[in-house]
C-alpha cells in the first residue's frame, strides 16, 4: 500500500490552474481532421511535444499520415516490470454549424465552473489531466517501479489510425495496463461494447416506375432485411439479457440508399439498393455467430423474395427472371472488451477514486469503441476507461467540462499511476 503521506503529497501537487491552462491551450487549437478546411491534429501534437520537452520528459513524434502525428511521452520512473499507459487523443470532431453555439467552440471560455469548447469534454481536458498527472509524479520524485507512457494519439474519432500505428511501432509491447482518458463522468469503465458494421447490397433490375414488371424491384428485399434484423435484435436481447454495465445489444439499420449513387427519381425503379447496419454487441454475444446470422439473412432474403416474384410471375402470367442478388459485406468488426475487475490497473483506479472523492466508485461500461479497443484486442492489455465530463456531451454544441471534476481527474490519474507503480505493488 502507498503511504498516506505520498497520497496527500500527490493530491496537493496537482495545481488546478495548470490543468486549466493546458486544457485551454489545447482547446484553442482547432484540431479537427478536415483536409478541405486545412485543419489537422499536427498543431495540437506539436503543442504537446513542446510542453512535454519543457517538463523534461523523453518524447517522440511519430508521423502516422501527413498532418497526423502521435506524440509518445515517457517517464521511466524506476526499474520495474510494469508500464502504465495513459491514452488521450488530439483530434476533435467538427463543431458543425458555429452559429448554433452560444460559446466560441475554440474559445475555452469558463462560465460558472464549466469550460466550453470543442474537446473540453472529449477529450482535451482529460488529455491535459493525464499529462499533468505525469508531470506531478515526476516533480514529486516519489520512487516508482516501472514506467509511465503517454500515447497522445491522432484519429481516434474516425479510423483509429493513431493507436494502430502506436501498436505497429512496438510502443505497446511493454505496456501492462492502460488508462483510456475519455469522458466517463468519474466512473470506472471496465468494459466496452463491440461493433459489427455491415453493408447489404440488393441487386434487381431497373425499370420505369410505370412498368415495374419490366424490371425487378429491390424494395421488398430491403423490407425483408430490416424485418430480419429486428428479429435478430429481439433474439439477442432474449438470449443474452441486459449487460449490467453496457445495456442491451442492438442491430440498427442506419442507411438505406436506392440507388446507392446518383440522384433518386420517383418514376425510376433503381437496379440496386444498399442497407447499412450498425450492430453493437455485449460480451455475451459471439461475433462469429452474428456474422453467420447476417450471411444467412442475406441468403434467406434472396430466396424468399425470389419465391415472391415467382408466385407473382405465375399469377400474372409473365415470363421474367425472378432472381435478385442479396449479399452482405462486413465493414468493421471490433470486439467487446472486458477487463477483469481484479486486475491491478482497475484496483489502482479504484483506490485513486476513493482517495480523491471519498466515495464508493461507480463502475460502468463504454457504449462505443475507443482506442482502448485496439490495445485490448491486439495486445491483450487490460484497460480502464475513465475521465472527466458528462457522457452525453461529446460531439454536441456547447460541449463543456466541469472544471472542478477535471482538476480532480488529474489527481485521480496521478494516484492511479502511483498505486499501480509503487514499489512492491507488483508483488
Ligand atoms: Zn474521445
Amino acid at each position: 500500500m502507498v503511504p498516506r503521506e505520498f497520497i496527500t503529497q500527490v493530491i496537493d501537487a496537482v495545481d488546478g490552474d495548470e490543468v486549466v491552462k493546458l486544457t485551454a491551450e489545447l482547446v484553442k487549437i482547432n484540431s479537427v481532421w478536415d483536409p478541405e478546411a486545412g485543419t489537422c491534429e499536427q498543431p495540437a501534437a506539436d503543442h504537446v511535444l513542446r510542453w512535454a520537452e519543457a517538463q523534461g520528459f523523453d518524447t517522440q513524434m511519430d508521423e502516422v499520415a501527413p498532418g497526423r502525428s502521435n506524440v509518445i511521452v515517457t517517464y521511466a520512473a524506476g526499474p520495474g516490470e510494469r508500464t502504465l499507459m495513459f491514452e488521450g487523443h488530439t483530434d476533435v470532431v467538427t463543431p458543425g454549424e458555429i452559429s448554433a453555439w452560444k460559446y466560441d467552440p475554440f474559445g475555452a471560455e469558463i462560465v460558472n465552473g464549466r469550460m466550453y469548447g470543442r474537446g473540453t469534454n472529449d477529450t482535451k481536458g482529460n488529455l491535459a489531466a493525464m499529462l499533468i498527472a505525469m508531470a506531478v509524479l515526476k516533480r514529486t520524485g516519489i520512487p516508482l517501479a516501472g514506467s509511465i507512457v503517454a500515447g497522445v494519439l491522432c484519429d481516434e474519432e474516425d479510423q483509429m489510425l493513431g493507436v494502430q500505428d502506436f501498436i505497429r511501432r512496438g510502443h505497446a509491447d511493454t505496456v501492462t495496463g492502460a488508462i483510456i482518458c475519455e469522458p466517463q463522468d468519474g466512473m470506472i469503465c471496465t468494459s466496452q461494447k463491440g461493433a459489427i458494421r455491415a453493408r447489404f447490397t440488393v441487386t434487381g433490375r431497373m425499370s420505369h416506375g410505370a412498368m415495374p414488371l419490366a424490371g425487378l424491384n429491390t424494395a421488398p428485399a430491403v423490407a425483408c432485411l430490416i424485418e430480419g434484423l429486428q428479429a435478430l435484435e429481439a433474439t439477442a436481447a432474449e438470449t443474452t439479457g441486459r449487460d449490467a454495465h453496457l445495456g442491451w445489444p442492438s442491430f440498427t439499420p442506419t442507411v438505406i440508399q436506392a440507388p446507392p449513387t446518383g440522384a433518386p427519381q420517383l418514376n425510376v425503379m433503381p437496379s440496386e439498393a444498399v442497407l447499412l447496419v450498425d450492430i453493437r454487441t455485449i460480451p455475451a454475444q459471439l461475433h462469429e455467430t452474428i456474422r453467420t446470422q447476417l450471411t444467412a439473412l442475406a441468403a434467406d432474403t434472396g430466396q424468399r423474395i425470389q419465391k415472391h416474384y415467382e408466385a407473382l410471375n405465375r399469377r400474372l402470367g409473365i415470363d421474367r427472371n425472378p432472381r435478385l442478388g442479396v449479399s452482405v459485406e462486413f465493414l468493421t468488426d471490433r470486439t467487446c472488451t472486458r477487463t477483469d475487475p481484479d486486475d491491478p490497473v482497475v484496483k489502482a483506479a479504484d483506490r485513486a477514486t476513493r482517495a480523491v472523492w471519498d466515495i464508493e466508485p461507480v463502475y460502468g461500461g463504454v457504449p462505443g469503441a475507443t482506442d482502448g479497443t485496439f490495445l485490448w484486442a491486439l495486445k491483450n492489455i487490460p484497460i480502464v476507461t475513465m475521465g472527466a465530463g458528462d457522457r452525453e456531451v461529446p460531439h454536441q454544441v456547447d460541449e463543456w467540462v466541469d472544471v472542478g471534476q477535471l482538476i480532480d481527474t488529474a489527481r485521480i490519474y496521478a494516484l492511479s499511476a502511483l498505486n499501480y507503480l509503487f514499489p512492491g505493488a507488483a508483488e
